[in-house]
């Protein structure tokens, strides 16, 4: 049985499948290639965009949707995760999608499941199908040609499961990444780096602006978010005229992750990665439920 815990679980000709099954799902037009299946959504954490994304991606294919309110569940009357798994396994879905705040919590778990388990984001760790969907949004502008192109990650780094993603998967496409954040986010790494937002910028092709994930930090370790959005929001002088795209997985942080006016900018495709997000998953469902 295969599970989509991470990218590193897909090879880059599966990611160019998946892709092309997205190009077609692009029509929006509903399908009926998951008539008769059932797939389960379970979220630990919140979300907005991953949890709709993924049941928007399910129906269009025709997949009967059971979402376990984790609020109600018998977790928060101290069920093991483990023993929830296996009480939903026994529903005999034909697909899971999880999300966790522990890392590697998916992994765990996929050894006690019956059907293909989804990552739908588990801590720091990996968030699968949003690499895929952002690799997808900068296929889709460049018309395939991606060998190259360079894409500046700005924000937390280091507690972000997206970055984590899309560092494996734009390295495998040839995309060549920097890291600019300050020293506190910046994770240990081979990566290009710097400190310069600036100097990072004039380079880029592509902007990847990331949320500060104050959910996962132990201990504050900066001063305050205005400082940041000092020094790393993204705004109209930072990007003047520059061709350039940007890219941000969600929740904006408007005025800290990027300023009013450039969430008004063309050039920023963050309601377009929203689009290609269901098209996606409607692709990696089919996929992992058809092909597993
Ligand atoms: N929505 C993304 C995630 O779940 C990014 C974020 O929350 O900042 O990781």
């Amino acid at each position: 049985m295969r599970h989509l815990i991470s990218t590193k679980n897909l090879s880059n000709q599966e990611v160019l499948d998946i892709f092309k099954d997205a190009k077609d799902f692009l029509d929006k037009k509903p399908r009926t290639l998951l008539e008769g299946k059932s797939i389960t959504t379970i979220f630990f954490e919140n979300s907005t965009r991953t949890l709709s994304s993924f049941e928007s991606a399910a129906r269009r294919l025709g997949a009967r949707v059971l979402r376990l309110d984790v609020a109600r569940s018998s977790s928060s009357k101290g069920e093991t995760l483990y023993d929830t798994a296996a009480n939903l396994d026994a529903m005999s879905p034909n697909a899971i999608i999880i999300r966790h705040s522990h890392s590697g919590a998916p992994q765990i778990l996929s050894h006690h499941i019956h059907c293909p388990l989804i990552n739908a984001g588990d801590g720091k760790h990996a968030h699968p199908t949003q690499a895929l969907l952002d690799l997808f949004t900068i296929y889709e502008h460049f018309k395939g040609e991606i060998k190259g192109k360079k894409i500046t990650i700005i924000g937390d780094i280091k507690s972000s499961r997206v970055a984590n993603s899309n560092i494996d998967l734009l390295t495998r496409f040839g995309l060549e990444i920097t890291l600019v954040a300050p020293p506190h986010f910046m994770p240990n790494s081979n990566l290009n780096y710097t400190y310069d937002i600036k100097k990072a910028i004039e380079k880029a092709d592509i902007i990847m602006s990331l949320r500060t994930q104050v959910e996962r930090h132990e201990k504050i370790v900066y001063a305050s978010l205005k400082d940041y959005a000092n020094d790393f929001c993204i705004n109209s002088s930072l990007i003047n005229d520059k061709k350039v795209i940007l890219l941000h997985p969600g929740p904006v942080n408007r005025n800290i992750d990027i300023s009013d006016e450039v969430m008004n900018d063309p050039r920023n495709l963050v309601l377009k990665q929203v689009e290609h997000g269901v098209a996606i998953r409607m692709a990696v469902l089919k996929k992992f439920i058809l092909e597993n």
